[in-house]
């Protein structure tokens, strides 16, 4: 059965062709910059093998259709890696918010697409761009299958008192403002690694998987199911990230207006797009500030500790939610590549029986990695993450029902 996964944002559509008896990649995809004077196309074969091939195209891609259409062109056309677009069981759509109704992965009728619609208010930057994708999927392959793969979704077993708010209760009746959390699909999937991995039931398995990329977040998982998280009704909250804050003192809005006449939106921009280690030392990628440390610029260490301390911190916390931890599980671009982030992350938690041998630590690895000492009473894993697999699966399990 061969599967593709979408992913479609505001101005670009990630695919990737899965062939689901081997689960391995037979074509993936970026299309970038649609709705710009020059848009791109990068389609790779095989990405994952020594038989990887390259395409890019560059030209004016107006909208989500043609950039669609573009790729479909590459997937299914004579050179394809499909000869025909029958070949294709269903599609997976990775939906960023599915709000409070949907969280079971779904197969998209126009109800679905209703719900997504009505939501958009609660993820305006991610939503609008899904909707495009599933639109022109639907068009495009009228007779397949399609099925909508929440991020939200395994966050909705976070109990009331870890997912309200202490705001009037009234903008949760009205609103349904809480917390939702976000990167689940990546949580879920290292989660059931780890748990696959050191051979115990899910069922019965508590992890803190801490997802480390250009977004952050960590959740607390009990008994195989979310028992809390660091986002919340937005992917702001939380961990610092790589040009978003985080957590900061909600009066900073009023402060701000104040004193430096900050419109709302101002604030929003700010905490989003100019905080977090970009904010603190003008570098968004961890590599850079690496480079920057070396030659001894303060504010990247700054960055990199206030960081670290924020993982540390959220880490401790997830500990005394959980009670007795098996694992956690660091995963994404950062947590998967940079030892001294995970290394200064659990610094000082040795007390509550988190070690990690330095030498495994500082090893690279793309299989899974078991970088505690085996007299930690807490093992400490990295995982590399697939959200796109784990969008695969869940869709293949739709149509098997
Ligand atoms: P996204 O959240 O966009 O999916 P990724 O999970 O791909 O992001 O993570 C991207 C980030 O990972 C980059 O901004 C960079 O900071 C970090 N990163 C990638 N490779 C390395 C590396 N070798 N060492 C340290 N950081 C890395």
């Amino acid at each position: 059965m061969k599967v593709l996964v979408i992913n479609s944002g505001s101005s670009s559509i990630k695919y990737q062709l899965f062939d689901m008896g081997d689960e391995s990649v037979l074509c993936s995809g970026l299309v970038e910059r649609i709705g710009e004077e020059v848009g791109s196309l990068t389609h790779k074969i095989a990405p994952d093998t020594d038989a990887a091939d390259k395409q890019v195209l560059e030209q004016p891609i107006p909208d989500h259709e043609v950039g669609m259409t573009l790729a479909i062109d590459l997937i299914c056309g004579e050179q394809g890696v499909v000869k025909d677009k029958s070949e294709i069981a269903a599609i997976g759509h990775r939906i960023v918010h599915g709000g409070e109704k949907l969280h079971q992965p779904t197969l998209v009728d126009d109800s679905v697409v209703e719900e997504l619609e009505k939501i958009i208010p609660l993820a305006p930057l991610h939503n609008p761009g899904h909707l495009a994708g599933i639109s022109v999927a639907r068009s495009l392959f009228p007779d397949v299958p399609q099925v909508v793969v929440m991020d939200t979704a395994y966050h909705q077993t976070l109990p009331p008192e870890a997912y309200m708010y202490a705001l009037p209760y009234e903008l949760y009746d009205e609103l349904r403002i809480r917390r939702y959390g976000f990167h689940g699909t990546s949580h879920c999937y290292v989660a059931k690694e780890a748990a696959r991995i050191v051979g115990k039931s899910f069922d019965e398995f508590n992890v803190i998987t801490v997802h480390l990329g250009n977004g952050c977040s960590m959740t607390a998982t009990k008994n195989g199911k979310a028992v809390d998280t660091s986002m919340g009704i937005t992917p702001l909250e939380g961990l610092v990230m790589g040009t978003r804050s985080g957590d900061v003192d909600p009066a900073l809005h009023a402060l701000l207006a104040r004193t430096k006449d900050m419109t709302s939106e101002d604030v929003d921009r700010m905490l989003n797009k100019e905080s977090g280690l970009k904010g603190l030392c003008g570098m968004n990628d961890m590599r850079d500030i690496h480079a920057a440390i070396e030659k001894g610029d303060e504010k990247a260490k700054l960055a990199l500790d206030v960081q670290t301390y924020r993982n540390r911190k959220y880490i401790g916390s997830f500990m005394a939610v959980l009670g007795t931890v098996d694992a956690i599980v660091f995963t994404a671009g950062i947590g998967e590549n940079d030892n001294i982030v995970r290394r200064e992350s659990v610094k000082g938690l040795e007390c509550f029986g988190v070690k990690i041998d330095e030498e495994i630590n500082a090893q690279r690895a793309s299989e899974p990695l078991k970088i505690s000492t085996d007299d930690s009473s807490v093992a400490v894993w990295v995982i590399p993450t697939n959200e796109e697999l784990a969008i695969a699966r869940e869709t293949k399990d739709v149509l098997n029902g």
